[in-house]
């Protein structure tokens, strides 16, 4: 059975108005994507999602695995020609398939993302060991890595404790006006 592609000419310009950004510039020079130094492991290249964008595709951009894989290391936005910055283009597809209840396509990079702002709504900063732990409970892939984690613990990369920074309240209000802003949404 023929299945037919669904083109929304909405979603671009909500793309734009949640990245700031115009994803019509792009005129698929691939820069970015000789750049990436992720791309083997995407399943479009960036410039790709960008045209699924462009095209409207909105199941096809927010379910892909890109989105997930792109680490936000900006080398295609201070490459890219147009000036267009890809990287929070990125970010607010994964923004808008979080939102939206899509199928994630790398669950377990979500659940690390998540274990990342846990720890800096608690502590103003990072604790690795319990973003590790925290990302193993909830992935129960318990043995993966595990050879690095010993070998950071070895030299004192991996602090044993948390530590808090002085102005925690003030990150606390961030948490709020970001939890209160998705309530109203
Ligand atoms: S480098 Fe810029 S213009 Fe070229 S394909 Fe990538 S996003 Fe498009
Ligand atoms: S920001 Fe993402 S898409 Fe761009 S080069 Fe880095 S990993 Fe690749």
């Amino acid at each position: 059975m023929i299945e037919l592609i669904k083109c929304d000419s909405s979603f671009r310009h909500e793309v734009n108005e949640s990245s700031g950004e115009n994803v019509g510039l792009c005129f698929h020079c691939r820069t970015c994507a000789g750049g990436c130094p992720f791309v083997e492991a995407m399943d479009h290249p960036p410039h790709g999602v960008l045209r699924l964008v462009q095209l409207g595709l909105r199941k096809e951009a927010l379910e892909c695995s890109t989105i997930w894989v792109c680490v936000a290391c900006n080398t295609c936005s201070i490459q890219c020609p147009m000036a267009i910055d890809i990287a929070a283009i990125m970010d607010a597809l994964r923004s808008m398939a979080v939102k939206e209840g899509i199928k994630i396509a790398e669950p377990d990079i979500l659940d690390f993302h998540k274990e990342v702002i846990n720890s800096i709504e608690r502590y103003g900063r990072t604790h690795k060991l319990e973003i590790m732990m925290r990302y193993k409970i909830r992935t129960r892939n318990w043995f993966q890595d595990m050879d690095i984690g010993l070998k950071m613990m070895a030299k004192r990369k991996l602090d044993l404790r948390p530590s808090r920074v002085k102005a925690i309240g003030e990150m606390a209000g961030i948490f709020v006006e970001e939890n209160e802003g998705a309530d109203h949404e």
